[in-house]
């Protein structure tokens, strides 16, 4: 079977031109091919010899995910559908920021669907099919910039520095967030590896990768241990354990007292926090003591709130967003006791991109 080189690090791509009889600098070459000049064939590493080239064809392959459906919101956000070689489908987001024009968030999935069954989540909804490989993880980072390219990506050594001077209106992928479909610390692994790659290989800073858990207390001691500096965000939505096992059963496991403790510890940079996220549902969560208890739960941590009225599921359920006075309100609570809470605006809830609406719907409709 041939050997796909995207799901071999760096150190592995050296042994296999080793094994091969290659000189260490190919492999060198190679990663800058697939990784910066995201190169999708060998043909495109004109400064390999063709005799390398078509070497390398026999016995090597460079993975693609295939593009399903492009769906661009009318607030300028983007959810791409790709297909995995096995036919199994995921979704990634492409968020504008709102610092700055062409500057992008990039939502990406983990998992496809997810086994934590969060009961205002669609992903939830789905139940586990399987943990993505790293290098599926990595791929739709890979996949959106050349989608975004402004043009075919340059295959050519000198040509990336004459892209550069011909389109001024560049657009780019600044942060990179693990808020698609899945839960990362139920497989974090690859997770791990991908954030590797992400870092070491396609350069992405460790400050503009963010890593969402719905609380998964072995997993954010692993990460502060094995990829430190990266940003952590928490699923929090509730703030007793009552309300939590309702509507995040993963609360039963890993109960607020444990996840709050493993967030205290959890190592921050200086100018860093860790982001709660806090899905306000009505008549739920939304009360002035559920306020009141965040900033207690949350006390000594540095952290800052993101406050997500529900994003309606297309489902019947009793679950529904609450009244904006409500929410403002809640807001206001949080920021007189000195904290950071910032309600998000739902970004492309018209083309269901928004948080908890990935399902990756394609072919089940
Ligand atoms: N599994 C991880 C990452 C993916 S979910 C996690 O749970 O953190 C990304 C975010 O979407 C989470 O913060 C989650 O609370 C939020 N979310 C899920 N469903 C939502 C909905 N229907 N409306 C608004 N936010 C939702
Ligand atoms: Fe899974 Fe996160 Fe959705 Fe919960 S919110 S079901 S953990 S994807």
């Amino acid at each position: 079977m041939k050997t796909n080189l995207k799901q071999l690090s760096a150190q592995e791509l050296f042994m296999f031109m080793e094994r091969i009889g290659q000189k260490k600098f190919r492999a060198n070459q190679i990663v800058a091919w697939i990784y910066k000049k995201l190169a999708t064939s060998f043909d495109d590493m004109t400064d390999l010899s063709r005799v390398f080239r078509d070497e390398l064809k026999g016995i090597a392959v460079i993975s693609n995910l295939t593009l399903l459906q492009r769906l661009v919101s009318k607030d300028g956000t983007q959810k791409y559908l790709f297909e995995l070689e096995d036919g199994q489908t995921i979704e990634s987001v492409l968020i504008p920021n709102n610092r700055g024009e062409g500057r992008f968030t990039l939502c990406i999935s983990s998992q496809v669907g997810c086994a934590v069954g969060c009961k205002f989540c669609m992903t939830g909804r789905l139940g586990l099919k399987r943990n993505l490989k790293a290098y599926e993880i990595v791929d739709q980072v890979i996949a959106v910039k050349r989608l975004i390219a402004p043009k075919p990506v340059p295959c050519t050594p000198s040509s990336s520095r004459a892209l550069k001077k011909e389109v001024p209106g560049k657009l780019e992928i600044t942060n990179i967030v693990f808020m698609g479909m899945g839960e990362p610390f139920n497989n974090f692994q690859e997770v791990s590896q991908a954030l590797s790659k992400l870092t070491d290989l396609m350069g992405f800073s460790r400050r503009s990768i963010t890593v969402s858990t719905a609380g998964i207390v072995p997993g954010i001691q692993k990460l502060a241990v094995n990829k430190p500096l990266v940003n952590l965000a928490i699923s929090l939505n509730a703030t007793t354990d009552d309300v939590r096992n309702r509507i995040m059963p993963i609360n039963k496991k890993y109960p607020l007292k444990e996840l709050i403790r493993a967030c205290r510890n959890f190592p921050l940079p200086p100018t860093r926090r860790i982001t709660f996220e806090y899905v306000v549902l009505d008549g739920i969560n939304d009360s002035a003591d559920d306020a009141r208890r965040l900033i207690t739960l949350l006390a000594g941590i540095k952290s800052k709130v993101n406050l997500i009225p529900l994003n309606p599921l297309n489902t019947a359920g009793e679950l529904r967003p609450p009244p904006e006075s409500r929410v403002l309100a809640f807001q206001n609570i949080l920021k007189k006791a000195g904290m950071i809470a910032v309600i998000r605006k739902s970004m492309g809830a018209d083309i269901s991109a928004a948080c908890g609406q990935l399902k990756a719907a394609y072919k089940s409709g």
